[in-house]
């Protein structure tokens, strides 16, 4: 799991994070939603360490991910990233694409990577565009090559950074439905998304955040619809 303390982050004098404290226990979805620039993929990156907080204190799995010593490489073996930018290779094929980072990385065998990929593929549904470049794939499918990607290193903690925004909105389902699939086989995930009919059915809990704090949180048929604070009424107001 994912335990937030106290968290700061601010650029130059712009404070973005102004004390965050989060949980996302083993097993749990959490999904975080709030207006543009309320600091969401700021905390995002600042978990995986992308971005340095200034204050506070972050642990994932058992790794102290703001330790000075922390071994960064091997804490962000185990945190799988997908954005709302797919960031395939465009030169490569869609296995390349998932076997490049196990091969150099974990020094995985080509043909051991090439299995793990092929499963990865399969459990997205895409095994049979394995040899396609992305340019050959819409948008959700792209992203669905991205999380097969994510999986592959055998990740405990899912990031998403709003991974259904930039698609078409008939490739959404796709991409919700495999997002759906991995909640319901345990992983642990912390979701920024704007999809409020998914955080509802599919997280543990919504967290809503304003302005570089959490305003509030609970499980999500409560925060989404029976919002207690005016802010989050407000925000869900617009957005629904
Ligand atoms: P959105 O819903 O639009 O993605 P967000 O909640 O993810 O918004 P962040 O991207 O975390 O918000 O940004 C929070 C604030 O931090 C914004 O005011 C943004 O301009 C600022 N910010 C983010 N990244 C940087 C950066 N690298 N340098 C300077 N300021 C930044
Ligand atoms: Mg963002």
């Amino acid at each position: 799991g994912v335990v937030i303390d106290g968290l700061h982050k601010a650029y130059g004098e712009n404070e973005v994070l102004k004390g965050i404290d989060m949980r996302v226990e083993p097993g749990e979805v959490v999904c975080l939603i709030g207006a543009s620039g309320s600091g969401k993929s700021t905390l995002l990156r600042c978990v995986n360490r992308l971005e340095d907080p200034n204050r506070g204190m972050i642990t994932v799995g058992g790794h102290e991910a703001t330790h000075p010593d922390v071994n960064l490489d091997a804490m962000r073996r185990e945190i799988g990233m997908v954005f709302q930018q797919f960031n395939l290779f465009p030169h490569l094929s869609m296995l390349e694409n998932c076997t490049i980072t196990p091969r150099r990385v974990l020094k995985q065998s080509r043909s051991a990577a090439e299995q793990e990929a092929m499963a990865q593929l399969k459990r997205v549904g895409l095994e049979e565009f394995a040899q396609r470049r992305p340019e050959q794939l819409s948008g959700g499918q792209q992203q669905r090559v991205a999380i097969a990607r994510a999986l592959t290193m055998r990740p405990k903690l899912m990031l998403f950074d709003e991974p259904t925004s930039a698609l078409d909105p008939e490739t959404v389902g796709d991409v919700l439905a495999i997002m759906r699939d991995l909640a319901q086989g345990g992983m642990t995930m912390l979701v920024v998304t704007h999809e409020m009919g998914f955080a509802r059915e599919v997280a543990d809990r919504v967290v809503f955040m304003d302005r570089g704090r959490v305003v509030e949180e609970g499980p999500a048929a409560q925060v989404i619809s029976e919002p207690q604070q005016p802010r989050t009424q407000d925000f869900l107001r617009r957005v629904l």
